[in-house]
């Protein structure tokens, strides 16, 4: 193969228990396996989570619902970014025959929902969610023909404790709850926290139901301003290796790849490794990231190309064509894991793992 993933079931499950862990009876646990688990593979890690003991899974669309129902996943799915009455999709009909969860963005679907819902409300985020008034959202639910089973919101700033947009988040949402309380439309599930409020034990923030996704994938982002220590301890399930296809000695004063991105200073050993930026390596990391070739960091040289991606073999003179070296995962105590590839190539450790391309093949592991 020329790069594949390997994905350790065993630390998705001990990714689970480590959340169970955090919150104990307070809360039902609900992982986010939307955008194919982060690429880890939506039905098999959903598989495992529900062996642990998971009732609930978050996707993002209706298409991801029916791939996990297609695939025997018997847990509740809340659809959490699609749309009522996509005239395409046939949306609501698909929700039925699946027995998918809809989360509701504005008092109109409310009124045309005619499945069980979770009603989203944007407390300060921007993004979907009404804004309505906490009257107006009393009224359409007690209107609605299908009955609101939750209500959630999600968190702009959760990572920074320096800034008041979570309390503030809180506030406007504990604003509907209680609006609902009063008018008896007791909804059985609230919920408003992804990773960082579990990790960071945040419990107003937690409701009956929390959503981690990246946790679940063995990731905490470090959150700036006074936080309290993390209490969540989880461990990156994924693995990503590449094949060596050609080790060669250039020249001193060799040019390396495209635009002649790198000189060599002085002789120098190169390995050429099978895989690229459409294979997910951010071309960002073109002579300034690094892999693990036998067991030491291979600084990257030169521009990463579509389908290759050169690196400085000179410290490992007995890496061979066939090799596997390691893009992201350890290899004899020496780690890369995805924040320290998203802080070099300046994007985010989310955007690398769902970078990582479809054509890289898959494999499971305990
Ligand atoms: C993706 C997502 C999550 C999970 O976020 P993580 O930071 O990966 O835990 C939770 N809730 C919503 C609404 C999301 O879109």
């Amino acid at each position: 193969m020329r790069s594949w993933v390997e994905v350790s079931l065993s630390t998705i499950r001990q990714n689970y228990r480590a959340v169970r862990g955090v919150v104990g009876a307070a809360a039902e646990i609900m992982p986010v396996v939307k955008a194919d688990a982060y690429r880890h593979g939506a039905v098999e890690v959903s598989r495992a989570l529900e062996q642990e003991g998971a009732g609930w899974l978050a996707v993002s669309n209706v298409e991801e619902g029916v791939a996990l129902r297609e695939a025997g996943i018997g847990a509740r799915i809340l659809v959490m970014a699609d749309f009522l009455g996509d005239p395409l999709s046939g949306e609501s009909g698909w929700l039925q025959e699946y027995n998918l969860t809809p989360v509701i963005h504005s008092l109109n679907d409310v009124a045309a929902a005619r499945v069980p819902y979770h009603l989203k409300i944007d407390t300060g985020l921007g993004r979907l969610g009404t804004r309505a008034a906490p009257e107006d959202i009393v009224r359409a639910v007690a209107a609605g023909k299908a009955p609101m089973e939750g209500l959630m919101t999600h968190f702009a700033s959760a990572a920074n404790y320096a800034s008041p947009q979570t309390e503030e988040q809180i506030k406007k949402f504990e604003i509907v709850v209680r609006a609902l309380h009063a008018a008896g439309l007791a909804p059985r599930y609230i919920h408003s926290s992804a990773t960082i409020p579990v990790a960071y034990r945040r419990r107003p923030a937690w409701g009956n139901l929390v959503r981690p996704g990246h946790a679940i994938y063995g990731y905490v982002c470090p959150v700036r301003g006074p936080a309290p220590a993390a209490a969540l301890q989880v461990r990156p399930a994924l693995t990503w290796k590449a094949a060596v296809l050609a080790v060669k000695d250039l020249e001193a004063g060799a040019l390396i790849g495209y635009g002649g991105m790198h000189r060599a200073e002085r002789p120098m050993r190169i390995a050429v490794l099978a895989a690229g930026y459409a294979d997910g390596i951010p071309h960002r990391l073109s002579n300034k990231g690094s892999v693990i070739a036998k067991g030491k960091l291979a600084p990257i040289v030169g521009a990463v190309s579509m389908d290759l991606t050169t690196i400085d073999a000179t410290a490992c003179l007995e890496l061979r064509p066939g090799d596997a070296v390691t893009l992201l995962g350890s290899e004899d105590g020496v780690s890369i894991d995805a924040q320290q590839i998203a802080r070099q190539a300046g994007t985010i450790s989310y955007s690398v793992l769902c970078g990582i391309s479809a054509r890289v093949k898959r494999v499971f592991v305990e």
